[in-house]
């Protein structure tokens, strides 16, 4: 029988999370929610220095909105935990020690002096990108060029020490990426990386690669740009005896800036006042306010269905799709190799499908909360009706409020141009005559009004098309919107008689002659 399928989620609490984790996240959960696995959140907070306070909160926050849930991690516990990297220090230094004792990894007690050093040295050799390597470990000083003695005495001292790799020399470095297919690296490439900093603490490669271990992971899904980290981490499984229960890696392709030119960056958000974190984030040093998926409007589900096509497709023609219609068609191999363009107009086209496929009820509360910050009260049955009509026609539920104000507020101006055009000797006349039929129907409906109109029309032998816009204009103050009869049902007959006596007189000099 196959292994159970373990996935993680393994952020940096490095500040707010980019949109392409959250893609990471979501490849995650679907991939074990089809495979029946489970999927965890590991918080990877070794590197002090870039630890930003908030992080961790904003990170489950935004999960939690977009719907991907965990099994284990550092809100829900779990029987492999700590979760959290901090937390698991002691871990860490026992697989290094094994390292080195094993003569897989060794001391190394240079000065940031003696490292730049090296450097200038190989620089000025023509070496183009120097490193800490086969060749110039045996010039450092490390435990395999001091004596044993040495490095003990210098380590009782307290002097301060690193662990490092012991690269092998000249080997192919193979791995099988189920996106990529088989990656090869030769070990020249790649340098003696610290285990184990001064400090004590883990760097990101061994602390990953033990997790992952004991946490029994069996498919590593992750950003491109761990790519060139995985052989590495390929040698320490092979160390530290693991390489039977590896798990399998899947990198995940880039998300490119919408041009195609380059990795989406924050600026590239800025620049083109798009959302780039799922929810706002505020930068604690500056206090500056970035908003995010959520704050633009974008919906959930919507946010969802847009980033699995980030990288994904099913093969077929479909676009919409639910969470759990992903996580029935979701698959590695349908992971493009190449970089995905972000086109916000794309997340915008999703968010339209999504919020004209919610009932009136659903959308109210958006439009409760515009309300409630302008102060305006409605009834439940006006805002569900206002939403109903309304969301054909929006891309965000905020223009719930900004495109139908008129359903709420008396209109105390018209649009110039429509009364340029429009507002004429017939047009006045069919307003004044619609107002005074208007007064006497009981249950004004969109059908009623509809007849009631059509019929004083008639009445006056005025064709519709010539008056129907300076009707709309009366009442809205608008030359376009939704469906006319359904405003003044909603309105009601005392406001619509109200704005239409408005716009007579308002509008008064302004009569031109067709
Ligand atoms: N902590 C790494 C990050 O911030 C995790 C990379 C991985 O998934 O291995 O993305």
């Amino acid at each position: 029988m196959n292994k159970e399928v373990r996935v993680r989620f393994a952020p940096s609490p490095t500040g707010a999370l980019h949109i392409g984790g959250v893609r990471t996240a979501l490849y995650n959960y679907l991939f074990a929610r089809k495979s029946g696995g489970k999927m965890l959140l590991r918080i990877e907070d070794t590197d002090q220095t870039r630890y930003v306070p908030g992080t961790e909160e904003y990170i489950m926050e935004a999960l939690d909105w977009l719907g991907i849930k965990m099994d284990e991690g550092i809100k829900e516990g779990g029987e492999y935990g700590p979760y959290r990297q901090s937390e698991r220090k002691e871990h860490y230094r026992q697989y290094a020690e094994k390292l080195v004792e094993e003569g897989n990894a060794y001391y190394a007690f240079d000065t940031p002096e003696e490292l730049d050093a090296m450097r200038e040295r190989l620089k000025a050799a023509r070496v183009d990108q120097p490193q800490y390597n086969a060749i110039t470990r045996t010039t450092m000083k490390n435990s395999l060029t001091l004596s044993a003695e040495e490095v003990k005495q210098r380590i009782d001292s307290g002097e301060p020490y690193v662990i490092r790799l012991k690269v092998p020399k000249k080997e192919e470095v193979r791995l099988n990426d189920m996106v990529r297919g088989w990656v090869m690296v030769h070990s020249t490439a790649i340098d003696d990386k610290i285990l184990m900093k001064s400090d004590g603490m883990p760097t990101y490669h061994l602390a990953n690669v033990v997790d992952d271990h004991m946490m029994g992971i069996t498919h590593v899904i992750r950003g491109e740009e761990w790519l060139p980290s995985a052989p590495l981490h390929v040698l320490l499984y092979r160390f530290l005896g693991w390489e039977d229960s590896m798990p399998q890696f899947a990198h995940l392709p880039l998300i490119l800036k919408p041009d195609g030119n380059g990795k989406l960056s924050k600026r590239d958000a800025e620049k083109h006042g798009f959302p780039i974190f799922p929810l706002e984030w505020t930068e604690p040093e500056t206090g500056e306010k970035v908003e995010g998926f959520r704050e633009f409007g974008f919906l959930p589900e919507a946010s969802i269905n847009f980033l699995a096509f980030l990288g994904w497709n099913p093969g077929t023609e479909q676009e919409i799709f639910s969470m759990d219609e992903l996580i029935e068609a979701f698959s590695i191999e349908r992971i493009g190799k190449s970089g995905t363009k972000f086109d916000i107009d794309k997340a915008k086209w999703y968010n339209e499908q999504y919020i004209k496929t919610k009932s009136g009820e659903q959308l109210a509360g958006y439009l409760r909360e515009s309300l409630n910050q302008e102060g305006i009260e409605a009834s439940d049955e006006r805002i569900i009706r206002v939403c109903e009509i309304m969301k054909e026609r929006v891309t965000f539920p905020g223009q719930f409020w900004t495109d139908a104000k008129f359903l709420f507020v008396t209109p105390d101006s018209y649009d110039e141009k429509v009364v340029k055009k429009k507002w004429t000797d017939e047009a006045v006349l069919a307003l004044t005559e619609y107002k005074k039929a208007l007064a006497d129907v009981d249950n004004l409906t969109p059908e009623t009004a509809k007849s009631v109109l059509t019929e004083t029309l008639e009445k006056n032998n005025i064709k519709m098309g010539r008056v129907m816009q300076a009707v709309r204009l009366a009442i809205t103050g608008k030359g376009a919107g939704p469906d006319l009869m359904d405003i003044i049902s909603i309105l009601g007959k005392d406001e619509v008689i109200l704005r239409i006596d408005n716009a007579l007189s308002k509008l008064e000099g302004q009569v031109i002659s067709k």
